[in-house]
């Protein structure tokens, strides 16, 4: 049987969403528990797969098949260029790290916060994710947008949707609290920036994102306006699916009420 990964690699991998999945790994995982035919994605040449009963949530079964490879891992020799501490949990050994602003565990059972809570399935997801790219070095400290990645066109269209929009329609007229619930976050102020507010938010230790807030002027009809910004390395440390993925819950965090 095909693993996500196996599949993943078939497609276009540029979120397109012709298939009516947002991302290409959520189709991947659709189409590995059955509840997706691989012919929806027009980019997989010569698939005639039919729509099979789903035996399991993709979320679930991408976190499963993830949480196996761990098993494998080397958590000590991976700790330092993840930015994460060794713990002993009681899964043996598990790496502590900041995650939007709490510290959070990945052990080769779990993966869960302060309070013992499991995290939910796409935030494992995500950690995982990062696990696996293990650090590679460190960060250049140079800003630069999404698009300035290889392969990146369409994924813009998906950041601009679901992070910089957002948060600019939220945060609207209130450039304080944007702020506010980034610092919340760990987030720092940039300081000398062209823009309203300027912060960078370590959604994890080796990926922080820079936010730059213009706010709205009214009187001149123009909306609030945000952009992301990335480590010039960040594909380092995060493929690039995963790393518009924790811009959107970056988002998703600071605008929760
Ligand atoms: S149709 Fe779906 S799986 Fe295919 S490239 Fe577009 S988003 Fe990815």
């Amino acid at each position: 049987m095909e693993t996500i990964f196996d599949i993943l690699k078939q497609t276009k991998k540029d979120n397109c969403g012709q298939c009516g999945y947002p991302t290409c790994m959520a189709f991947a995982a659709a189409v590995h528990t059955g509840g997706c035919a691989k012919s929806a994605c027009p980019y997989i040449k010569g698939a005639t797969d039919q729509v099979k009963e789903p035996v399991q949530d993709p979320e679930t079964a991408l976190a499963k098949e993830l949480k196996q490879k761990v098993k494998g891992l080397d958590l000590a020799q991976r700790a330092k260029g993840l930015g994460a501490q060794i713990v002993e949990s009681e899964h043996g050994k598990a790496l502590r790290l900041r995650y939007l602003g709490r510290d959070v565990y990945i052990s080769s059972e779990r993966v869960y916060s302060d309070d013992g809570t499991e995290l939910e399935t796409r935030d494992q997801i995500l950690l995982y994710n990062y696990l696996f790219f293990g650090g590679k070095g460190d960060l250049s400290g140079e800003w630069v947008g999404l698009e300035s990645f290889p392969n990146s066109i369409s994924k813009v269209v998906t950041l601009k949707r679901y992070t910089e929009e957002k948060v600019a329609r939220h945060f609207a007229g209130r450039p304080q609290m944007f702020l506010e619930r980034c610092q919340a976050i760990d987030g720092v102020n940039v300081p000398d920036c062209q823009a309203d507010a300027c912060v960078t938010v370590p959604v994890l230790p080796k990926v922080p994102i820079q936010l730059h807030f213009w706010d709205e002027d009214k009187e001149d009809g123009f909306p609030a306006e945000v952009k992301a910004l990335f480590d010039k390395r960040a594909l380092d440390f995060l493929d690039i699916e995963s790393l518009i993925f924790a811009a959107e819950r970056l988002a998703e965090t600071i605008t929760q009420e």
